[in-house]
């Protein structure tokens, strides 16, 4: 467990995130999106509720406002402005980033089994395409969730009575003394066993029919998310008070976090979107027009004049045929093309027509041949980086033997 030291050092948040108090917002995206991607639930079960920590961190230090507040008052700051704007009402992370979490105990009140009263949030990915994201999609998803049992109106009994559990006085933790040096003893709260932490047993014969006792039922439920135009990866979309309900606590929120797959085109960053294309030598000098099939099924010819020379990897954008922009989805980003040139393969046409070409294209550079015996004409070979020795490469090498078979003839001119 961390010391407790760290907790309201009023920098948990971008320790979260890793960068340091200075961070713009860039970085603190960046790192966000990194993170996000690392510890998320699907990829990374067993990181429990980092992945919670890291969006909660991000929610704040993202809010301008939220930031400011943060960095003046430290997260009891944040806890105090409760229930200004979204994404504080209800959130279960306070009392885990106060309580037996990542930033100590505080007075072991946070983690023993007693009450809480904040409801769980739940995080939910959704794996959307990045077609999804561009057009806006309305997408339904499943959920069970507990809800409060409505035949006992959460109490559990069949009759509605509370059941105050006899071995902990419905503290729901026992008090022990656990020696420690010198003949003294600690006093230490432990888990009520017979209640399992609830502060109430409820006799067998009086579990209510309906959830057995639970005082929760499992309910389905149908969500309809709406995606937007130009939603970002890792975008989050919250259904107030849909989470888990549990008697005497306020019920969670589900939140809804956009995973995008990648697309086997396109690249997005931002509002913009990146994609290759690859041209033939012929394509680049000469113009050409080539079609891309854009993220809404529309077909893009894209023309390229004559005579405008496209090297290898050259980036041309083309205005607003990027993505949507998530505040005004008539305004687009813009596309970019990278090109790859693919030149002819060897011997593609034979001298004469070689020499036509060269009369088309411009004049080479000026060469004089020198004159007398310090002069050597050598010919390329190809050249493979693993295999160095094996050609000889310096002059006077001692494993140049006779017969060598790697030296080049230069084919004749
Ligand atoms: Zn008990
Ligand atoms: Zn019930």
């Amino acid at each position: 467990m961390a010391g407790s030291g760290s907790r309201g050092n009023g920098n948990e948040l971008y320790e979260i995130l890793g960068v340091p108090k200075s961070a713009s917002d860039t970085d603190i995206k960046k790192a966000y999106r990194k993170l996000a991607k690392e510890f998320h639930p699907d990829k990374n079960p067993d990181a429990g509720d980092k992945f919670k920590e890291i969006s909660f961190a991000y929610d704040v230090l993202s809010d301008a406002k939220k930031r400011q507040i943060y960095d003046r008052c430290g997260l009891q700051g944040l806890q105090e402005s409760g229930g200004e704007g979204p994404g504080f009402g209800g959130h279960d992370i306070f009392s885990q980033l106060f309580g037996g979490g990542l930033f100590g105990g505080m007075g072991g009140m946070g983690g023993m089994g007693g009450r809480r009263y904040q409801g769980e949030d739940t995080i939910h990915p959704l794996k959307v395409s990045l077609e999804d994201l561009y057009k806006g999609k309305t997408s339904k998803l499943q959920l069970s969730k507990n809800k409060i049992c409505s035949a006992c109106k959460g109490k559990g009994s069949k009759s509605g009575q509370s059941y105050q559990c006899r071995g902990c006085r419905g503290n729901g933790y026992k008090i022990q003394f656990k020696p420690i040096v010198g003949g003294m003893s600690a006093q230490v709260n432990v888990k009520c066993t017979d209640c399992s932490g609830e502060g109430q047993t409820i006799p067998e014969g009086e579990k209510c029919g309906v959830c057995r006792g639970k005082k929760v039922v499992i309910e389905t439920k149908i969500l309809e998310v709406n995606i937007t135009k130009g939603m970002e990866d890792g975008a989050r979309i919250t259904f107030w008070g849909q989470g888990d309900e549990q008697p005497g606590m306020e019920v969670g929120d589900v939140v809804i976090v956009l995973q995008q797959k990648p697309h086997e085109k396109f690249q997005r960053s931002d509002c913009d979107l990146f994609m290759t294309h690859t041209i033939t030598l012929t394509e680049a000098l000469c113009g050409f027009q080539f079609l891309v099939k854009h993220l809404d099924g529309r077909d893009i010819v894209v023309k390229h004049p004559a005579g405008q020379i496209i090297k290898p990897g050259d980036v041309k954008g083309i205005p607003n045929e990027g993505m949507p922009l998530p505040k005004s989805p008539f305004e687009h980003g813009n596309l970019f093309i990278k090109f790859d040139v693919s030149f002819p393969s060897n011997n593609f046409a034979d001298i004469e027509k070689l020499k036509m070409l060269e009369g088309v294209l411009p004049p080479r550079p000026d060469f004089t041949m020198p004159s007398g015996e310090h002069v050597e004409e050598v010919c390329l070979q190809e050249y493979d980086p693993n295999d160095r020795r094996s050609h000889g490469t310096s002059r006077g090498d001692s494993d140049d033997e006779e017969g060598n078979t790697s030296r080049i003839q230069c084919p004749a001119q």
